[in-house]
């Protein structure tokens, strides 16, 4: 039936993007690259009145951020120039002039008053309001000032295919004379794509779910135009983490673009979209772009919701951050701190305990990294140096002990390894763990709960751990 396969992302530019507007210009791009095929970026800005501005903009940044890009679009051109819809209006009558003079459009005669009477009058009788019972017997000329609506040529059930759903039909009342262009001059939706698919000789439509129940009315102007239409596939919904409810900014309907400013990776980013709604039929989980495109099919998208579970990007994210080399790891993780903290022994310490880089600034204002400052002096409630049942006497003891064992190791030799062992063998000589590692551990970070003793003592050196142990006694 085609050549090339050519899939088209076709935004509104009404507002940000967010995970589910992403998650479909991502599917049409694993889909078109994956066959060596054409990704076209389409602007549909129709739809003046709910325009946001900047919006466009924003759109191609978040493409970009996620890294995906286009062959056509409204940046950088292409054969089907323009991709902006509010300068296709030509196109747009070329074909509204094709459906007129096959007697398949017809200028709305109705003022809004009428057409709200008639349609109360549908509701006060419990009647769907359809607009094809209104279709006048003779069409007047069409002179652009009045809206101008599609003559559906026959009202009968239509059966498709979608390639994700399957076999699927509608009744009837599915169809109706809507709407082609509306007497601002704009075209709707509903005429508009299937002009521009056509022209950009789109194969497949990849969009979410939203459009299904307008199909029919899209099959019946395929056919008043004599065009085949393209391949549907229709994506799952998104749903909320653990429910049906609609996504809100706290499950992950935010701009997408925030991600990137949280410190998620967008290769990341890119691995969790795409597992919502699809799946390679293993176990695998992490992939990277090469491997999602090895893998990536259509009939292997799920046509029930696809829950947002924001774990387990955090997750996903920890696993691709594990492969970045240790010069870029450590290059993110010191634009989060302040100067005093910038040193590279505290780069596996720090990146054990975040699944993105900001988590290092929330580390950074709970405190929990002051004790690697020699500038901040730990605090702490002295009498939490003293360990379980164990008495101050022997905790002094004990710290003593270390302070000596300590003052031995040269600045040099001050290494964890050292340190850790030389801990050890006091702890074993004593008899008790707890009551060595505790209050050293406690001394040098006034932490609850902090990185090992011997972890601490290693990055501020020597004498700055036996300065917080002189002050613990
Ligand atoms: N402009 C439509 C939207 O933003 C696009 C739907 C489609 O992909 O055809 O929802």
């Amino acid at each position: 039936m085609y050549n090339k396969v050519v899939t088209r992302f076709a935004p509104s530019p009404t507002g940000f993007m967010h995970i589910g507007g992403v998650r479909t210009a991502l599917f049409a791009w694993l889909w078109a690259r994956k066959n060596n095929g054409v990704f076209i970026l389409r602007i549909e800005d129709t739809d003046k009145e709910r325009e946001v501005k900047g919006s466009i903009e924003h759109i191609i940044k978040s493409l970009k951020w996620l890294g995906l890009n286009w062959d056509e679009g409204p940046d950088v051109g292409g054969p089907h120039k323009p991709y902006l819809q509010s300068e296709r209006l030509d196109s747009y009558k070329k074909y509204a002039q094709i459906l007129i003079d096959k007697g398949f459009a017809y200028p709305d005669p109705y003022t809004k008053e009428e057409l709200d009477a008639f349609r109360k009058k549908a509701d006060e009788e419990r009647r769907p309001f359809l607009y094809r019972d209104h279709r006048p017997k003779e069409f007047g000329v069409w002179d652009g000032t009045k809206a101008l609506r599609f003559k559906t040529p026959e009202i009968k059930i239509y059966h498709w295919n979608d390639a994700v759903r399957g076999a699927l039909s509608a009744g009837v009342e599915a169809l109706d004379d809507f709407i082609l262009i509306k007497s601002d001059g704009y075209p709707t939706y509903n005429f508009a794509h299937i002009v521009d698919d056509q022209e950009m000789k789109v194969t497949h439509i990849i969009r979410a779910d939203e459009f299904i129940s307008s199909t029919p009315k899209f099959l019946s102007l395929y056919e008043a135009l004599g065009i085949t239409p393209p391949v549907f596939v229709t994506l799952p919904p998104i749903l909320a983490d653990g429910g049906n409810k609609k996504l809100s900014k706290r499950d992950g309907a935010k701009d997408i673009l925030e991600y990137g400013e949280e410190g998620y990776l967008p290769e990341a980013v890119m691995n969790f979209l795409a597992l919502l709604g699809w799946n390679p039929g293993t176990e695998k989980e992490i992939f990277t772009v090469k491997e999602l495109l090895k893998v990536f099919e259509i009939n292997r998208i799920q046509v029930s919701g696809a829950q947002v579970n924001l774990e387990k990007l955090d997750w996903m994210n920890k696993e691709h951050m594990k492969k970045l080399p240790a010069e870029e790891m450590q290059k993110n993780i010191f634009s989060y701190l302040p100067k005093e903290f910038q040193n590279e022994k505290l780069v596996p310490i720090i990146f054990e305990r975040i699944s993105k880089w900001s988590d290092v600034k929330v580390m950074l204002e709970a405190g929990e990294l002051d004790c690697f400052s020699v500038v901040k002096q730990p605090k702490y409630d002295k009498i939490k140096l003293v360990y379980k049942n164990s008495s101050p006497e022997r905790i002094t003891k004990n710290i003593k002990l270390v302070i000596k064992a300590l003052e031995k190791l040269s600045e040099n030799d001050f290494t964890m390894e050292n340190v850790k062992s030389t801990l050890m063998l006091i702890a074993e000589m004593e008899g008790n763990r707890g009551e060595v590692l505790h209050p050293v551990r406690y001394a040098l970070s006034g932490l609850d709960k902090s990185p090992d003793p011997f972890i601490i003592a290693s990055i501020i050196g020597k004498n700055e751990t036996l300065s917080r142990l002189q002050k613990a006694l």
